[in-house]
Protein backbone atom coordinates (compact mmCIF):
# COMPACT_ATOMS: atom_id res chain seq x y z
CA UNK A 1 0.00 0.00 0.00
CA UNK A 2 1.20 3.39 -1.01
CA UNK A 3 1.00 5.89 1.75
CA UNK A 4 0.73 8.80 -0.92
CA UNK A 5 -2.87 7.00 -1.88
CA UNK A 6 -3.80 5.27 1.78
CA UNK A 7 -6.61 6.86 3.72
CA UNK A 8 -5.20 7.71 6.87
CA UNK A 9 -5.81 11.43 7.74
CA UNK A 10 -3.19 11.58 10.60
CA UNK A 11 -2.95 14.71 13.04
CA UNK A 12 -0.32 16.86 14.31
CA UNK A 13 -1.71 18.41 17.37
CA UNK A 14 -3.41 16.58 20.42
CA UNK A 15 -6.93 16.62 19.55
CA UNK A 16 -8.45 18.23 22.35
CA UNK A 17 -11.70 15.79 23.40
CA UNK A 18 -9.04 13.13 24.02
CA UNK A 19 -8.42 12.29 27.52
CA UNK A 20 -6.62 8.96 27.47
CA UNK A 21 -3.64 8.01 25.44
CA UNK A 22 -5.34 5.22 23.32
CA UNK A 23 -8.01 7.68 22.27
CA UNK A 24 -5.46 10.67 21.23
CA UNK A 25 -3.38 8.38 19.04
CA UNK A 26 -6.42 6.91 17.55
CA UNK A 27 -7.34 10.24 16.21
CA UNK A 28 -3.82 10.97 15.45
CA UNK A 29 -3.07 8.23 13.27
CA UNK A 30 -6.23 8.32 11.62
CA UNK A 31 -7.35 5.14 13.25
CA UNK A 32 -10.79 6.06 13.89
CA UNK A 33 -12.99 9.49 13.42
CA UNK A 34 -16.11 10.34 15.94
CA UNK A 35 -19.46 10.24 14.43
CA UNK A 36 -21.75 10.88 17.55
CA UNK A 37 -20.95 10.57 21.28
CA UNK A 38 -19.62 7.03 21.64
CA UNK A 39 -20.56 6.19 18.35
CA UNK A 40 -17.19 6.01 15.75
CA UNK A 41 -16.31 5.48 11.91
CA UNK A 42 -13.25 3.07 11.27
CA UNK A 43 -11.11 4.15 9.29
CA UNK A 44 -9.18 1.36 7.15
CA UNK A 45 -6.11 1.69 9.52
CA UNK A 46 -8.03 0.70 12.54
CA UNK A 47 -10.38 -1.81 10.88
CA UNK A 48 -7.12 -3.15 10.07
CA UNK A 49 -6.02 -3.20 13.53
CA UNK A 50 -9.45 -4.55 14.57
CA UNK A 51 -9.37 -6.83 12.11
CA UNK A 52 -6.59 -8.46 13.39
CA UNK A 53 -7.80 -8.46 16.93
CA UNK A 54 -10.73 -10.45 15.70
CA UNK A 55 -8.90 -12.81 14.25
CA UNK A 56 -6.87 -14.00 17.02
CA UNK A 57 -10.30 -14.28 18.82
CA UNK A 58 -11.81 -16.17 16.37
CA UNK A 59 -8.50 -18.61 16.06
CA UNK A 60 -8.45 -19.27 19.70
CA UNK A 61 -12.41 -19.78 20.02
CA UNK A 62 -12.21 -22.26 16.89
CA UNK A 63 -9.70 -23.64 18.77
CA UNK A 64 -11.67 -24.77 22.01
CA UNK A 65 -14.53 -25.72 19.91
CA UNK A 66 -16.81 -22.47 19.73
CA UNK A 67 -18.59 -22.43 16.51
CA UNK A 68 -18.85 -18.88 14.59
CA UNK A 69 -22.56 -17.98 13.70
CA UNK A 70 -24.09 -14.20 13.52
CA UNK A 71 -27.02 -13.39 15.49
CA UNK A 72 -29.30 -9.92 14.47
CA UNK A 73 -28.09 -6.75 15.74
CA UNK A 74 -32.25 -5.80 16.15
CA UNK A 75 -33.93 -7.60 18.52
CA UNK A 76 -37.56 -8.52 19.44
CA UNK A 77 -38.49 -7.09 22.61
CA UNK A 78 -40.89 -10.24 23.08
CA UNK A 79 -38.00 -12.36 23.98
CA UNK A 80 -36.90 -10.47 26.64
CA UNK A 81 -40.45 -10.02 27.94
CA UNK A 82 -39.99 -13.35 28.55
CA UNK A 83 -36.46 -13.44 30.37
CA UNK A 84 -37.99 -10.58 32.39
CA UNK A 85 -35.29 -8.32 31.42
CA UNK A 86 -36.86 -6.03 29.45
CA UNK A 87 -37.90 -3.89 32.28
CA UNK A 88 -34.77 -4.67 33.76
CA UNK A 89 -32.13 -3.92 31.70
CA UNK A 90 -33.13 0.34 31.82
CA UNK A 91 -32.16 3.19 30.14
CA UNK A 92 -29.00 1.56 28.55
CA UNK A 93 -31.04 -0.42 26.11
CA UNK A 94 -31.91 1.17 22.96
CA UNK A 95 -35.52 0.91 22.33
CA UNK A 96 -36.94 1.39 18.61
CA UNK A 97 -40.51 0.98 17.10
CA UNK A 98 -40.70 -0.66 13.97
CA UNK A 99 -43.43 0.70 10.98
CA UNK A 100 -45.87 -1.51 12.81
CA UNK A 101 -45.80 -0.12 16.26
CA UNK A 102 -43.84 -3.56 17.26
CA UNK A 103 -41.68 -2.88 20.16
CA UNK A 104 -37.48 -3.73 18.99
CA UNK A 105 -34.60 -3.05 20.42
CA UNK A 106 -30.79 -2.48 19.25
CA UNK A 107 -29.04 -5.68 21.21
CA UNK A 108 -26.59 -4.98 24.26
CA UNK A 109 -26.26 -8.23 24.53
CA UNK A 110 -27.48 -11.94 22.77
CA UNK A 111 -28.35 -14.31 25.90
CA UNK A 112 -32.10 -14.52 24.68
CA UNK A 113 -31.63 -14.41 20.97
CA UNK A 114 -29.27 -17.75 21.12
CA UNK A 115 -31.39 -19.19 23.70
CA UNK A 116 -34.32 -18.76 21.46
CA UNK A 117 -32.31 -20.29 18.38
CA UNK A 118 -30.95 -23.07 20.73
CA UNK A 119 -35.03 -24.22 22.25
CA UNK A 120 -35.93 -24.26 18.60
CA UNK A 121 -33.32 -26.65 17.35
CA UNK A 122 -31.73 -28.67 19.32
CA UNK A 123 -34.07 -31.18 21.46
CA UNK A 124 -31.48 -34.42 22.82
CA UNK A 125 -28.73 -34.85 25.22
CA UNK A 126 -26.70 -36.12 21.92
CA UNK A 127 -26.86 -32.83 20.54
CA UNK A 128 -24.53 -31.40 23.83
CA UNK A 129 -22.52 -29.98 24.51
CA UNK A 130 -22.63 -26.94 22.43
CA UNK A 131 -21.09 -23.31 22.42
CA UNK A 132 -21.88 -20.69 20.02
CA UNK A 133 -20.38 -17.58 19.17
CA UNK A 134 -20.39 -14.46 17.31
CA UNK A 135 -18.30 -11.14 16.68
CA UNK A 136 -20.86 -8.34 16.20
CA UNK A 137 -22.01 -4.84 17.24
CA UNK A 138 -23.76 -3.82 20.79
CA UNK A 139 -25.30 -1.01 21.03
CA UNK A 140 -25.59 0.15 24.64
CA UNK A 141 -26.77 3.31 25.74
CA UNK A 142 -23.85 4.49 28.43
CA UNK A 143 -24.77 7.21 30.24
CA UNK A 144 -21.09 8.54 29.87
CA UNK A 145 -19.40 7.43 26.85
CA UNK A 146 -16.12 8.38 27.06
CA UNK A 147 -12.07 7.25 26.53
CA UNK A 148 -12.96 6.47 23.01
CA UNK A 149 -13.50 2.61 22.37
CA UNK A 150 -12.67 1.82 25.52
CA UNK A 151 -16.50 2.99 26.71
CA UNK A 152 -18.36 3.57 23.25
CA UNK A 153 -22.03 3.44 22.95
CA UNK A 154 -21.68 0.68 19.51
CA UNK A 155 -18.81 -0.97 19.95
CA UNK A 156 -17.74 -4.90 18.66
CA UNK A 157 -18.01 -7.76 20.77
CA UNK A 158 -16.94 -11.41 20.48
CA UNK A 159 -19.82 -13.13 22.50
CA UNK A 160 -20.43 -16.80 23.14
CA UNK A 161 -22.58 -19.22 24.50
CA UNK A 162 -22.04 -22.44 26.18
CA UNK A 163 -24.68 -25.08 26.67
CA UNK A 164 -24.30 -28.00 28.52
CA UNK A 165 -26.20 -31.15 29.90
CA UNK A 166 -25.51 -30.46 33.34
CA UNK A 167 -23.48 -29.07 35.69
CA UNK A 168 -19.92 -31.14 35.10
CA UNK A 169 -19.98 -30.67 31.92
CA UNK A 170 -21.00 -27.18 32.00
CA UNK A 171 -17.94 -26.45 34.44
CA UNK A 172 -15.69 -27.80 31.58
CA UNK A 173 -17.30 -25.08 29.11
CA UNK A 174 -15.98 -22.61 31.16
CA UNK A 175 -13.05 -23.81 31.57
CA UNK A 176 -12.53 -23.96 27.68
CA UNK A 177 -13.76 -20.38 27.37
CA UNK A 178 -11.00 -19.32 30.29
CA UNK A 179 -7.71 -20.82 28.89
CA UNK A 180 -9.15 -19.47 25.47
CA UNK A 181 -8.97 -16.02 27.15
CA UNK A 182 -5.60 -16.26 28.69
CA UNK A 183 -4.00 -17.16 24.92
CA UNK A 184 -5.86 -14.74 23.21
CA UNK A 185 -5.25 -11.87 24.91
CA UNK A 186 -1.10 -12.99 25.54
CA UNK A 187 -1.49 -13.42 21.57
CA UNK A 188 -2.41 -9.95 21.20
CA UNK A 189 0.55 -8.26 23.32
CA UNK A 190 -1.97 -8.03 26.39
CA UNK A 191 -1.70 -9.41 29.93
CA UNK A 192 -5.19 -9.94 31.15
CA UNK A 193 -5.72 -11.38 34.36
CA UNK A 194 -8.87 -13.33 35.37
CA UNK A 195 -10.21 -11.81 38.60
CA UNK A 196 -13.56 -12.69 40.86
CA UNK A 197 -16.22 -11.23 39.73
CA UNK A 198 -19.54 -9.80 40.39
CA UNK A 199 -21.77 -11.20 37.83
CA UNK A 200 -23.80 -7.96 37.28
CA UNK A 201 -27.22 -7.89 34.92
CA UNK A 202 -25.98 -10.94 33.29
CA UNK A 203 -26.75 -13.09 35.87
CA UNK A 204 -24.92 -16.44 37.37
CA UNK A 205 -23.20 -17.21 40.49
CA UNK A 206 -19.50 -17.74 39.22
CA UNK A 207 -17.58 -15.15 37.34
CA UNK A 208 -14.61 -13.83 36.32
CA UNK A 209 -13.35 -10.65 34.83
CA UNK A 210 -10.02 -10.37 32.42
CA UNK A 211 -8.41 -7.20 33.64
CA UNK A 212 -5.79 -5.39 31.61
CA UNK A 213 -3.30 -3.27 34.37
CA UNK A 214 -3.29 0.65 32.80
CA UNK A 215 -3.36 3.91 35.18
CA UNK A 216 -6.16 4.94 32.81
CA UNK A 217 -8.36 1.81 33.83
CA UNK A 218 -11.91 2.81 35.39
CA UNK A 219 -11.97 -0.26 37.78
CA UNK A 220 -9.79 -0.74 40.94
CA UNK A 221 -8.25 -3.92 41.60
CA UNK A 222 -6.41 -6.22 43.00
CA UNK A 223 -3.80 -9.06 42.51
CA UNK A 224 -0.89 -10.97 43.29
CA UNK A 225 2.28 -9.80 41.29
CA UNK A 226 2.87 -13.19 40.64
CA UNK A 227 0.21 -12.70 37.73
CA UNK A 228 2.53 -10.03 35.92
CA UNK A 229 4.25 -12.65 34.02
CA UNK A 230 2.96 -15.93 35.34
CA UNK A 231 3.37 -18.42 31.79
CA UNK A 232 0.52 -18.71 29.41
CA UNK A 233 -0.41 -22.27 28.69
CA UNK A 234 0.50 -23.65 25.58
CA UNK A 235 -0.45 -26.74 23.17
CA UNK A 236 -3.99 -27.11 25.08
CA UNK A 237 -5.72 -29.96 24.69
CA UNK A 238 -9.31 -28.65 24.87
CA UNK A 239 -10.90 -32.18 25.37
CA UNK A 240 -9.16 -32.84 27.94
CA UNK A 241 -10.00 -31.74 31.51
CA UNK A 242 -8.51 -28.00 31.91
CA UNK A 243 -9.39 -27.84 36.25
CA UNK A 244 -5.77 -27.63 36.78
CA UNK A 245 -5.18 -24.69 34.50
CA UNK A 246 -7.45 -23.17 35.91
CA UNK A 247 -6.76 -23.91 39.26
CA UNK A 248 -3.20 -22.66 38.88
CA UNK A 249 -5.01 -19.20 37.13
CA UNK A 250 -7.31 -18.89 40.24
CA UNK A 251 -5.40 -19.74 43.40
CA UNK A 252 -3.55 -16.46 43.69
CA UNK A 253 -5.66 -13.68 45.12
CA UNK A 254 -7.04 -11.58 42.26
CA UNK A 255 -10.41 -9.31 42.62
CA UNK A 256 -12.20 -6.65 41.17
CA UNK A 257 -13.42 -3.90 43.46
CA UNK A 258 -17.20 -5.37 44.72
CA UNK A 259 -15.40 -8.95 45.45
CA UNK A 260 -12.43 -7.25 47.05
CA UNK A 261 -11.32 -8.79 50.53
CA UNK A 262 -9.03 -6.31 52.20
CA UNK A 263 -8.31 -8.27 55.01
CA UNK A 264 -7.14 -11.66 52.87
CA UNK A 265 -5.77 -8.91 50.21
CA UNK A 266 -3.66 -7.84 53.75
CA UNK A 267 -1.78 -11.07 53.95
CA UNK A 268 -0.12 -10.66 50.52
CA UNK A 269 1.81 -8.33 51.79
CA UNK A 270 4.57 -7.01 49.62
CA UNK A 271 3.27 -9.00 47.00
CA UNK A 272 -0.40 -7.16 46.54
CA UNK A 273 -0.82 -4.97 43.59
CA UNK A 274 -3.43 -2.38 43.65
CA UNK A 275 -3.90 -0.32 40.92
CA UNK A 276 -6.55 0.44 38.07
CA UNK A 277 -7.24 -1.68 35.43
CA UNK A 278 -9.52 -2.08 32.12
CA UNK A 279 -12.15 -4.88 31.69
CA UNK A 280 -11.24 -6.65 28.35
CA UNK A 281 -13.14 -9.17 28.96
CA UNK A 282 -15.44 -11.56 31.71
CA UNK A 283 -16.94 -15.39 31.51
CA UNK A 284 -20.13 -16.07 33.45
CA UNK A 285 -21.32 -19.39 34.70
CA UNK A 286 -25.09 -18.91 33.88
CA UNK A 287 -26.72 -22.16 34.85
CA UNK A 288 -30.43 -21.82 34.48
CA UNK A 289 -30.85 -18.39 34.75
CA UNK A 290 -32.14 -18.41 31.15
CA UNK A 291 -32.80 -21.73 29.64
CA UNK A 292 -35.55 -22.07 32.65
CA UNK A 293 -37.43 -18.88 31.57
CA UNK A 294 -37.33 -19.72 27.84
CA UNK A 295 -37.80 -23.29 28.40
CA UNK A 296 -34.57 -24.39 26.84
CA UNK A 297 -34.68 -28.19 27.64
CA UNK A 298 -33.37 -31.35 26.21
CA UNK A 299 -34.29 -34.74 26.62
CA UNK A 300 -31.37 -36.69 29.18
CA UNK A 301 -30.28 -40.26 28.30
CA UNK A 302 -32.54 -41.36 31.41
CA UNK A 303 -35.33 -39.97 28.93
CA UNK A 304 -36.27 -37.08 31.39
CA UNK A 305 -36.40 -33.39 30.30
CA UNK A 306 -34.54 -30.93 31.79
CA UNK A 307 -33.38 -27.20 31.72
CA UNK A 308 -29.40 -27.02 29.90
CA UNK A 309 -26.74 -25.48 31.84
CA UNK A 310 -25.55 -22.55 30.11
CA UNK A 311 -22.73 -19.83 30.25
CA UNK A 312 -21.45 -16.55 28.76
CA UNK A 313 -18.26 -15.59 27.93
CA UNK A 314 -17.38 -11.46 26.16
CA UNK A 315 -14.66 -9.74 24.91
CA UNK A 316 -14.49 -6.17 24.15
CA UNK A 317 -12.50 -6.85 21.10
CA UNK A 318 -12.79 -2.60 19.78
CA UNK A 319 -11.85 -1.86 23.59
CA UNK A 320 -9.00 -4.42 23.35
CA UNK A 321 -7.69 -2.32 20.45
CA UNK A 322 -7.26 0.95 23.11
CA UNK A 323 -6.26 -1.10 25.61
CA UNK A 324 -3.40 -2.21 23.19
CA UNK A 325 -2.74 1.32 22.90
CA UNK A 326 -2.56 1.70 27.02
CA UNK A 327 0.00 -1.06 27.21
CA UNK A 328 1.91 -0.06 24.54
CA UNK A 329 2.98 3.51 23.42
CA UNK A 330 5.89 6.11 23.60
CA UNK A 331 6.00 9.38 23.68
CA UNK A 332 6.03 9.31 19.52
CA UNK A 333 2.97 7.02 19.09
CA UNK A 334 1.98 3.82 19.34
CA UNK A 335 4.37 0.70 19.45
CA UNK A 336 2.17 -2.23 17.75
CA UNK A 337 2.80 -5.76 18.57
CA UNK A 338 3.47 -7.67 15.61
CA UNK A 339 0.26 -9.75 15.98
CA UNK A 340 -2.17 -6.86 15.40
CA UNK A 341 0.01 -4.07 13.63
CA UNK A 342 -2.08 -2.80 10.41
CA UNK A 343 1.26 -3.47 8.51
CA UNK A 344 4.15 -5.45 9.34
CA UNK A 345 6.68 -3.40 7.62
CA UNK A 346 7.13 0.47 6.95
CA UNK A 347 9.35 1.52 3.69
CA UNK A 348 10.43 4.94 3.93
CA UNK A 349 11.85 6.62 0.84
CA UNK A 350 13.43 9.62 1.92
CA UNK A 351 14.32 10.88 -1.73
CA UNK A 352 11.36 10.01 -3.88
CA UNK A 353 12.10 10.92 -7.32
CA UNK A 354 15.66 9.82 -7.03
CA UNK A 355 16.04 6.69 -8.99
CA UNK A 356 17.90 4.43 -6.91
CA UNK A 357 15.57 5.29 -4.40
CA UNK A 358 12.54 4.61 -6.14
CA UNK A 359 13.87 1.40 -7.61
CA UNK A 360 14.66 -0.01 -4.14
CA UNK A 361 11.92 0.89 -2.54
CA UNK A 362 9.62 0.06 -5.37
CA UNK A 363 10.96 -3.58 -5.12
CA UNK A 364 11.48 -3.85 -1.54
CA UNK A 365 7.56 -3.17 -1.51
CA UNK A 366 7.29 -5.91 -4.58
CA UNK A 367 9.01 -8.51 -2.74
CA UNK A 368 7.34 -7.67 0.53
CA UNK A 369 4.15 -8.11 -0.95
CA UNK A 370 5.18 -11.62 -2.57
CA UNK A 371 6.26 -12.96 0.39
CA UNK A 372 3.28 -12.53 2.02
CA UNK A 373 3.88 -9.16 4.02
CA UNK A 374 1.53 -6.63 3.98
CA UNK A 375 4.05 -3.32 3.74
CA UNK A 376 3.15 0.77 4.09
CA UNK A 377 5.22 2.28 1.19
CA UNK A 378 5.73 6.15 1.94
CA UNK A 379 6.01 7.47 -1.31
CA UNK A 380 4.50 10.99 -0.16
CA UNK A 381 6.79 14.24 -0.85
CA UNK A 382 7.67 15.39 2.16
CA UNK A 383 10.23 15.99 4.29
CA UNK A 384 12.22 13.10 6.41
CA UNK A 385 11.23 14.47 9.53
CA UNK A 386 7.67 13.99 8.45
CA UNK A 387 7.91 10.95 7.34
CA UNK A 388 9.89 9.58 10.54
CA UNK A 389 7.34 11.28 12.56
CA UNK A 390 3.98 9.80 10.91
CA UNK A 391 6.08 6.13 11.00
CA UNK A 392 6.42 6.27 14.26
CA UNK A 393 2.62 7.14 15.31
CA UNK A 394 1.63 5.03 13.12
CA UNK A 395 3.25 2.59 15.31
CA UNK A 396 4.53 -0.56 12.19
CA UNK A 397 6.80 -2.90 13.79
CA UNK A 398 9.62 -2.63 11.52
CA UNK A 399 10.70 -0.09 9.35
CA UNK A 400 13.28 -0.04 6.29
CA UNK A 401 14.37 3.39 5.69
CA UNK A 402 16.04 4.09 2.13
CA UNK A 403 17.94 7.24 1.42
CA UNK A 404 20.43 7.95 -1.66
CA UNK A 405 23.52 7.82 0.37
CA UNK A 406 23.22 4.62 2.31
CA UNK A 407 21.83 2.98 -1.53
CA UNK A 408 24.77 3.91 -3.21
CA UNK A 409 26.45 1.58 -1.47
CA UNK A 410 24.07 -1.18 -1.45
CA UNK A 411 22.70 -0.59 2.37
CA UNK A 412 19.04 0.87 3.78
CA UNK A 413 18.39 0.89 7.44
CA UNK A 414 16.24 -1.18 9.29
CA UNK A 415 14.85 0.24 12.83
CA UNK A 416 12.61 -2.19 15.21
CA UNK A 417 9.94 0.47 16.09
CA UNK A 418 9.68 -1.44 19.77
CA UNK A 419 13.87 -0.69 20.69
CA UNK A 420 14.22 2.10 18.35
CA UNK A 421 17.17 -0.14 17.23
CA UNK A 422 18.70 0.40 13.79
CA UNK A 423 20.75 -1.41 11.58
CA UNK A 424 22.15 -0.95 8.33
CA UNK A 425 21.88 -3.83 6.14
CA UNK A 426 21.36 -4.71 2.46
CA UNK A 427 17.63 -4.78 1.38
CA UNK A 428 18.23 -8.49 0.70
CA UNK A 429 19.18 -9.00 4.30
CA UNK A 430 16.55 -6.82 5.57
CA UNK A 431 13.90 -8.91 3.81
CA UNK A 432 15.74 -12.07 4.83
CA UNK A 433 15.65 -10.64 8.64
CA UNK A 434 11.74 -10.08 8.09
CA UNK A 435 11.22 -13.29 6.65
CA UNK A 436 12.86 -14.97 9.95
CA UNK A 437 10.71 -12.71 12.55
CA UNK A 438 7.39 -12.32 11.31
P1 LIG B 1 -18.31 -2.48 31.88
O1 LIG B 1 -18.26 -2.98 33.30
O2 LIG B 1 -17.00 -1.97 31.39
O3 LIG B 1 -19.45 -1.55 31.61
P2 LIG B 1 -19.73 -4.84 31.28
O4 LIG B 1 -19.28 -5.69 32.42
O5 LIG B 1 -21.06 -4.22 31.34
O6 LIG B 1 -18.62 -3.75 30.98
P3 LIG B 1 -19.98 -7.21 29.66
O7 LIG B 1 -21.44 -7.37 29.60
O8 LIG B 1 -19.19 -8.09 30.56
O9 LIG B 1 -19.61 -5.68 29.92
O10 LIG B 1 -19.44 -7.26 28.15
C1 LIG B 1 -18.30 -8.01 27.69
C2 LIG B 1 -17.16 -7.09 27.31
O11 LIG B 1 -17.56 -6.08 26.40
C3 LIG B 1 -16.56 -6.33 28.47
O12 LIG B 1 -15.65 -7.13 29.18
C4 LIG B 1 -15.89 -5.15 27.76
O13 LIG B 1 -14.60 -5.53 27.33
C5 LIG B 1 -16.77 -4.91 26.56
N1 LIG B 1 -17.62 -3.72 26.77
C6 LIG B 1 -18.68 -3.59 27.59
N2 LIG B 1 -19.21 -2.37 27.53
C7 LIG B 1 -18.46 -1.68 26.62
C8 LIG B 1 -18.52 -0.35 26.09
N3 LIG B 1 -19.45 0.49 26.49
N4 LIG B 1 -17.60 0.02 25.17
C9 LIG B 1 -16.65 -0.86 24.75
N5 LIG B 1 -16.55 -2.12 25.21
C10 LIG B 1 -17.45 -2.53 26.13
MG1 LIG C 1 -18.33 -7.27 32.35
Amino acid sequence: MRLSRFFAPTLKENPTEAQVVSHRLMLRAGMIRQHTAGIYNWLPLGTRVLQNVARIIREEQDAAGAQEIIMPTIQSADLWRESGRYDDYGAEMLRIKDRHERDMLYGPTHEEVVTDIFRNNVKSYRDLPTNLYQINWKFRDEVRPRFGLMRGREFLMKDAYSFDIDYASARHSYNQMFVAYLRTFARMGLRAIPMVAESGPIGGDLSHEFIVLADTGESAVYCHKAYLDKPIPENVDYGADLTSIVQDWTSLYSATDEKHDAGKAAELGADLISARGIEVGQTFYLGKKYSTPLGAKVVGADGNSVDVEMGCYGIGVSRCVAAIIEASHDENGIVWPDSVAPFHVGIINLKVGDTACDEACEKLHRALGLQGYDALYDDRDERAGVKFADMDLIGIPWQIVVGPKGIAKGIVELKRRATGLKEEITPEGALAKLGATI
